[in-house]
């Protein structure tokens, strides 16, 4: 039977990613039969992990740890759409192609965020961690140029309603779950485990 007590960990030693231990692992099978018990098939189990290397987003990720939104900005004068924020972070401008500045966008966030749309889900996809029924929200923010997908724990989702960020600085999972929001005026003692307003 595997070994989980060595799961693969991946470390970075002098700028190259270390590979530490086992990513895949196999399970026993079983067979698929139909309702006269002759054999249809096989079950094949398996146990992977997946290695996702942020890049240039890492900063985005790393922040929401510390209660903070990062965004990025087109600093290029010679760009058509300078000054252009864009949140979900984009390392490089859509339009001039050169490397954005990251900004801090937790005030305007605080300030300003409304629900732009959004979409109440029980069918999730596999590995769902979310509770169900999840509600996604599609969030807008004055002076900022696109819409943040992320999702609403607590309240029910309204257009134009007003929202405020939530992280989880406790136990961070460093992926896009550490952010959530709240309606506006939430009182702290309703915020999911973990999570709080900084
Ligand atoms: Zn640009």
């Amino acid at each position: 039977m595997a070994d989980l007590k060595n799961r693969g960990k991946v470390k970075v030693v002098d700028g190259r990613y270390k590979f530490d231990g086992h990513f895949h692992y196999i399970y026993p099978n079983s067979p698929i039969r139909n309702e006269d018990g002759t054999l249809m098939g096989v079950t094949n189990p398996r146990d992977i992990t997946h290695v996702h290397m942020y890049g240039g987003e890492a900063p985005f990720f790393e922040s929401l740890e510390k209660g903070k939104l990062l965004g990025t900005r087109c600093e290029n004068h010679d760009c058509e759409h300078s000054g252009t924020i864009h949140v979900p972070f984009k390392i490089h401008c859509p339009d001039c192609l050169q490397k954005n500045t990251i900004i801090d966008i937790t005030d305007i966030a605080k300030k300003t965020a409304k629900v732009h749309t959004f979409m109440v889900t029980e069918r999730t996809g596999a590995f769902n961690t979310l509770k169900i029924p999840i509600k996604f929200i599609n969030i807008e923010f004055e002076g900022v140029a696109t819409i943040l997908m992320s999702y609403l724990p607590v309240g029910e989702p309204k257009i134009g309603m007003r929202v405020v960020p939530i992280f989880q600085t406790k136990n961070p999972t460093y992926t896009i779950l550490d952010l959530a929001w709240v309606p506006k005026g939430t009182d702290v003692s309703k915020l999911p485990d973990g999570f709080s307003f900084e």
